[in-house]
């Protein structure tokens, strides 16, 4: 029997994993990729003799890749990484220093120390965290957004029966104030809303399950940087017969209002009866899907934040950094007003520097760093975007040299910057936000687009704007459940 074709818009984390995962189950794969390479957000670049990961730092669940490796019967050390050790260095304006270690023990001890909170209710706020994610992933972030389904799942029900033990009302920085007293350890927990581009002081306390993802199950690096992910997906989706047509971008979705019936790219129709989708939601429906009705209702939620991300080689090593290193604002509640409120940016932002070279060698030259720095800021909103990198610039290397006690602008060797603008430019994400909707609210997570459409026949979605959400182990999750959906319909 011929194999069934699939036609893959873009190549992004999640693209790749579905791709790999219908080629295993003996689909005909296409993928076309408007860019040069695959990876779109989780890509790389040299600049200089330095290697930059243009996107995510963060890596969890690696057993998401691992998962793929085996489908196909590959030995798992192909794709090598170690956990981090410390997960984060945390430097605060007043001098305060919080390094978090990976060993539970020392983590929870470092913490009770350093910011004066008492080891049994850092406890009980992590195994909270961890129940809140352990009875969620499998009912939610694992399963199609799909009431008949979820009806029928043995994980919905232990879920339903221990619903005492989850956080169901109130914003993460609400239910955190409850908990403890230091403002700083709040800031700490605060800052895993950033994690899916959300604000602390409105997301739900159900974003406590994070912190179980980073300090419970472990922060890990890919031993050949970040992009060793995406290269793993292409390479196992590629040598088992998917086809990549790179510099390939889709122009429109063709269908007849009930079916799909395949894509055009270059002027030319590429037939297929199943479609997925990795490009945004919003212009999937917008730019791709012409004269069908889109879900306005899903489509028009608030977007998450955006980021703002120099790129600096440094000609110097800093050893009270590791790979992860955050520097935080003075004030946090402001910083988020700036962002999601004003949609403008805080005079003192919050600095995160990404140090991959710290581990993988290769990625500068002897006695220099790979300095990966952001600042969350404001998706696209009708900025000045130009004044703004200007003061940020500023403010961050001021911010960074007088925290580190170093003139960092003298040691910066070579530079390029990463805008709002350029990722809705580069990867089609609608108004540059990182990850689609923001989850500022009880019912966000709920209104976010399935991976399969309930109106128009072959038409499948996957990625960062879709169920379960962004970020690398959510796209994963995504990649996964639009293979089983095509396969359950098709096979
Ligand atoms: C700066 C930054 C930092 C981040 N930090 C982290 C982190 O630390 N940890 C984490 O887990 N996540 C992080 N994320 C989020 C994470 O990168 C994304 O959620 C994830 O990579 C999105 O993958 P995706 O599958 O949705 O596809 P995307 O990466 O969005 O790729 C979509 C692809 O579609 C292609 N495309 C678009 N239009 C067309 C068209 N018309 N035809 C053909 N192809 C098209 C694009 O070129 C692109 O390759 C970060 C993101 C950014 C930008």
């Amino acid at each position: 029997m011929a194999k069934m074709k699939v036609v893959i818009i873009g190549s992004g984390v999640a693209a790749l994993a579905a791709a790999a995962r219908l080629t295993q189950a003996g689909f005909h794969v296409h993928v076309f990729e408007k860019m040069a390479t695959p990876g779109g957000k989780l890509s790389e670049k040299w600049i200089g003799q330095y290697r930059f990961d243009l996107g995510p730092s963060l890596f969890t669940l690696p057993e998401n890749v691992e998962e793929v490796l085996d489908l196909f019967g590959k030995n798992r050390s192909s794709f090598s990484y170690k956990r981090l050790n410390p997960v984060c260095e945390y430097f605060y304006e007043d001098g305060t220093r919080f390094s978090a270690a990976a060993d539970h023990t020392v983590y929870v001890e470092k913490l009770s120390e350093v910011f004066n909170e008492k080891k049994h209710t850092i406890e009980k706020f992590l195994k909270s965290s961890k129940a809140t994610y352990e009875l969620t992933a499998p009912v939610f972030l694992k399963s199609e957004l799909s009431f008949s389904k979820l009806l029928f799942k043995a994980d919905t029900y232990r879920a339903i029966f221990q619903l005492y033990k989850l956080p169901l009302l109130g914003s993460l920085n609400g239910s955190l104030k409850k908990r403890f007293r230091s403002e700083k350890i709040i800031q700490l927990f605060n800052r895993y809303a950033t994690y899916n581009g959300s604000n602390p002081y409105s997301t739900p306390a159900m974003m406590q399950l994070i912190p179980h993802l980073e300090n419970g199950i472990g922060a890990f690096l890919p031993e050949k940087g970040m992009y060793d992910i995406s290269r793993t997906l292409y390479n196992l989706a590629h040598e088992n017969g998917a086809v990549f047509h790179f510099n390939s971008s889709v122009e429109e979705i063709i269908h007849d209002g009930s079916k799909v019936k395949g894509v055009r790219v270059n002027g030319e129709v590429i037939s297929s009866e199943i479609v997925i989708s990795n490009l945004d939601i919003t212009p999937t429906y917008r730019y791709l899907l012409k004269n069908f009705k889109a879900p306005e209702r899903l489509l028009n939620q608030e977007k998450s934040s955006s980021a703002l991300i120099f790129y600096w080689g440094v000609k110097a090593v800093f050893s009270e950094m590791h790979v992860h290193n955050i520097f935080f604002s003075d004030n946090y509640k402001e910083e988020f007003d700036h962002i999601f409120l004003r949609k403008d940016l805080y005079s003192d932002p919050t600095v995160y520097v990404n140090i991959t070279s710290k581990e993988c060698t290769q990625d500068a030259p002897v006695g220099c760093e790979n300095w990966f720095v952001m600042i969350n800021v404001p998706h696209l909103a009708g900025q000045d975007w130009p004044d703004l990198i200007e003061k940020s610039r500023k403010r961050i290397i001021a911010k960074l040299s007088r925290i580190l006690k170093k003139d960092i602008d003298s040691l910066i060797e070579v530079e390029e910057v990463l805008t709002p603008q350029l990722i809705q430019d580069r990867t089609g994400s609608f108004l540059g936000s990182l990850y689609g909707n923001a989850s500022n609210n009880t019912f966000a997570a709920f209104r976010r687009h399935n991976v399969r459409s309930n109106d128009l026949k072959g038409m499948y979605f996957c990625g960062g704007s879709v169920h379960p959400g962004g970020g690398i182990p959510l796209c994963m999750f995504s990649g996964k459940l639009v293979a089983e959906a095509i396969k359950e319909e098709y096979l």
